[in-house]
């Protein structure tokens, strides 16, 4: 039976019921979200409700993490079909905080988002990571879980909260979970929504793409500069507005690497129309000498 989940919108509150819950010896989970909830949220809630007791997801559209100009105002708002999404799951608390209480009135603390936080992502977005740092720090303390969950289709903000828990000593365990695509490949994505049928269409050039290249690596491509210009060729090919940047790199340090000698993440972001998809693949050298 569904059952409405509860929703919290006082984050002092929701934790002192995350004390009691594990006061009385139950795991909690989190799950931090935007909302515009789909399948690829659901699969991390699941992942929660697999090893936890108490699930929590966050519902909050960040402000800190979009610069001017970005999608902020109209990315999409949807909590009433979240919150029967989440129904399904039980027992799952919400926590639907007002900006006021994530950045109260005069805060101006932020977290300066590690290293790993420099390169692609961080070079298109300059300011992205440290307002995704603060506002998952400030989550942690909000919902002080013993795991939380996030996935591997946003794989440097997973590098940048692993390292910033490590670095913060904030006592939460990260855990990264598969990406969910859609049947033809495309990483679900709440930006999705954004999407002519026709940007739809060329926005499957990405995954396709990354499933080449990975074809390409299976079939002893070693050379990551031949990878990516073969993956310009496609994207180009399919109509992609403006590629920001197609990198092969090291999964940890998420610096290029030259050779395919080990395993190696392929990461894309890419414009279709206005609407900016990321994606990514990891692949490992079948044959490492
Ligand atoms: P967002 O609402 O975009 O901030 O995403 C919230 C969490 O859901 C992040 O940890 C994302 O990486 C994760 N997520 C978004 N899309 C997917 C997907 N297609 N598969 C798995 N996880 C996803």
């Amino acid at each position: 039976m569904a059952v409405q989940p509860k929703v919290f919108h006082d984050p002092a509150l929701l934790r002192a019921e995350i004390r009691k819950a594990q006061a009385a010896g139950k795991h909690v989970g989190l799950v931090p979200t935007m909302g515009a909830l789909h399948e690829g949220h659901l699969s991390l809630v699941e992942a929660s409700q697999n090893e936890c007791d108490v699930t929590v997801v966050t519902i909050f559209v960040n402000p800190t993490q979009f610069a001017p100009g970005e999608d902020f105002e109209k990315y999409p708002r949807t909590l009433d079909a979240d919150l029967e999404l989440l129904s399904q799951f039980d027992p799952v608390w919400v926590l639907v905080p007002e900006v006021e209480a994530m950045y109260p009135t005069g805060s101006s603390t932020v977290v300066q988002a590690p290293k790993v936080s420099l390169p692609l992502e961080g070079a298109f977005r300059p300011e992205h990571f440290d307002g995704v740092a603060t506002i998952v720090l400030k989550l942690f303390q909000a919902a002080p879980a013993d795991k939380a969950y996030f996935g591997q289709k946003d794989f440097q903000q997973v590098r940048v909260i692993q390292e910033m828990v490590r670095d913060l000593i904030v006592p939460i365990e990260i855990v990264r979970c598969p990406i969910v695509r859609e049947a033809d490949g495309l990483a679900m994505s709440s930006r999705n929504r954004y999407l002519s049928s026709e940007e739809r269409e060329i926005a499957l050039s990405i995954s396709r793409s990354l499933t080449e290249a990975g074809q390409q690596i299976a079939a002893g491509q070693r050379d990551a500069a031949e990878l990516v210009r073969t993956m310009e060729q496609t994207l180009v090919a399919a109509g992609i507005s403006k590629l920001d940047y197609i990198a092969v790199a090291d999964p940890t340090t998420l610096e290029s690497v030259q050779t395919i000698d080990a395993q190696v993440v392929i990461l894309v972001a890419a414009r279709v129309g206005t609407t900016r998809l990321i994606d990514n693949m990891l692949f490992s050298p079948v044959d490492v000498p």
